[in-house]
């Protein structure tokens, strides 16, 4: 039977602690959260019932600084699953340098069902419920699937009325007004194209610093793969595929972003769009194409699909795409993937960027915000790319390795072990 997702995390921390040699006491602290809150939200629906939601957050490891990490309003939202995405915050903020630790958060909820007062009324029951949990210096949540710079709002305001005064800094991700940061709402995407680039060049898909001439295929069209098909086509890329959760497009001469936007803003979904073939919401995932960029859920990749891939290499926009499975099946047929915990470390740094401008109440331009940005994804890049050839294991297990090398040596200093 195949693991779950949470076990197949704990394996892969367990082999990467293996890997380095480290004594058994550092799996102690890294293989469950620290802290995991499990919450009854009952709001009140707009016809006057009271309807209750399950929400969710885990803190897993604050050793290297204050937790952080999103929070996802999503059906498919489980226990399980945000436990999972707390150990990949904490890997994630290591991989890059960062000075925090991992959380995650959820609502089991679908959004869509839910009208703008009651979104607006479960946002700030939920940062309600958690509150003597979060802060600046605590725990600093974001958005992640589903939520938005409006929810971050809510959610500021909600803390902020609560504290009678402005804590902006305890979340990221909020709109300019309130704090937020230039380019944070497009730093993941714009983070995963440049990874993308920087991959692309080690393995030899091409010899420009760009990704020109090279055809994507991305599977989900969200903010993360909005932006990232944005960014390509800015890289010179041609973007062959992209689907949303209701279905998707495929043109192997290269879709027409501008218009399938356009489609997407007035119809909702770009299955039906005019362009291209019909694909399904997984279509990208098997197509011809150069690389490859699942920007929808976990558990995309797998031991079903990862044989008829055709990829020459996959940039995780997602957290957690391909299996531990299907990541093996991809490393024996030789095509590199990127791990998420680089790949899309972007949005996670433009966060870190917002609560450092934050506390000094003192704003960058955009200019700066992209350039560090790229400085230090090119940074986690070059180390993590060392471990890999050093090593000759695949690149997320070099990643994880990168990751909780600096782990132990913060417990150890710190006398956890
Ligand atoms: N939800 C994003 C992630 O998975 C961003 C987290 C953050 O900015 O704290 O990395």
């Amino acid at each position: 039977m195949a693991l779950g997702i949470y076990e197949e995390t704990q394996r892969a921390l367990q082999r990467a602690i293996e890997a380095l040699q480290l004594p058994e006491d550092v799996y102690e602290h890294l293989k469950e959260p620290q802290r995991v809150l499990t919450i009854n939200i009952p709001i009140r629906m707009d016809d006057g019932r009271i309807r209750a939601f399950t929400g969710f957050r885990a803190q897993h490891s604050n050793v290297l600084g204050p937790y952080k990490g999103g929070v996802r309003f999503h059906t498919s939202v489980t226990l399980e699953e945000v436990k999972a995405l707390s150990v990949w915050m904490t890997l994630k903020c290591s991989v890059v340098g960062l000075p925090f630790g991992g959380a995650k958060g959820g609502i089991v909820v679908d959004p869509e069902q839910l009208s703008a007062h009651e979104l607006e009324r479960l946002s700030r029951a939920y940062i309600r419920n958690i509150r003597e949990f979060v802060g600046f210096d605590k725990d600093i949540p974001a958005p992640d699937v589903n939520t938005n710079e409006q929810v971050m709002a809510w959610m500021s305001d909600e803390l902020s009325q609560l504290e009678e005064r402005n804590v902006f800094n305890t979340l990221t991700g909020k709109p300019l007004l309130l704090g937020g940061s230039q380019g944070r709402k497009e730093a993941t995407g714009l983070g995963v194209v440049h990874v993308a680039e920087l991959a692309a060049r080690a393995f030899g898909l091409t010899n420009e610093p760009s990704l020109k001439g090279l055809r994507v295929a991305i599977q989900g069209f969200g903010n993360v793969g909005s932006e990232a098909a944005r960014f390509c086509a800015q890289s010179g890329a041609k973007v062959v595929a992209i689907s949303d959760e209701k279905g998707g497009r495929y043109d192997p001469d290269g879709l027409d972003l501008p218009s399938l936007f356009a489609y997407r803003a007035d119809q909702g979904s770009i299955a039906a769009a005019p362009l291209g073939q019909a694909i399904g919401p997984a279509g990208p995932l098997t197509l011809p194409c150069d690389v490859l960029i699942p920007a929808a859920l976990e558990d995309q990749i797998t031991a079903d699909n990862a044989a008829s891939v055709q990829a020459r290499l996959v940039v995780e926009a997602a957290n957690g795409p391909t299996t531990n499975e299907a990541a093996e099946i991809l490393f024996q047929r030789s095509i590199p993937i990127v791990p998420d915990i680089l790949a899309n470390a972007g949005g996670v740094i433009v966060s870190y960027f917002e609560w450092v401008q934050d506390l000094e109440s003192y704003f960058w331009a955009r200019e700066d915000v992209i350039d560090r940005l790229k400085r230090i994804l090119t940074d986690a890049f070059g180390r993590v790319y060392a471990m890999y050839e050093r090593k000759a294991v695949d690149l997320r297990h070099a990643a994880y390795m990168v990751a909780v090398e600096r782990l132990a040596e913060a417990m150890q200093l710190r006398g956890w072990y």
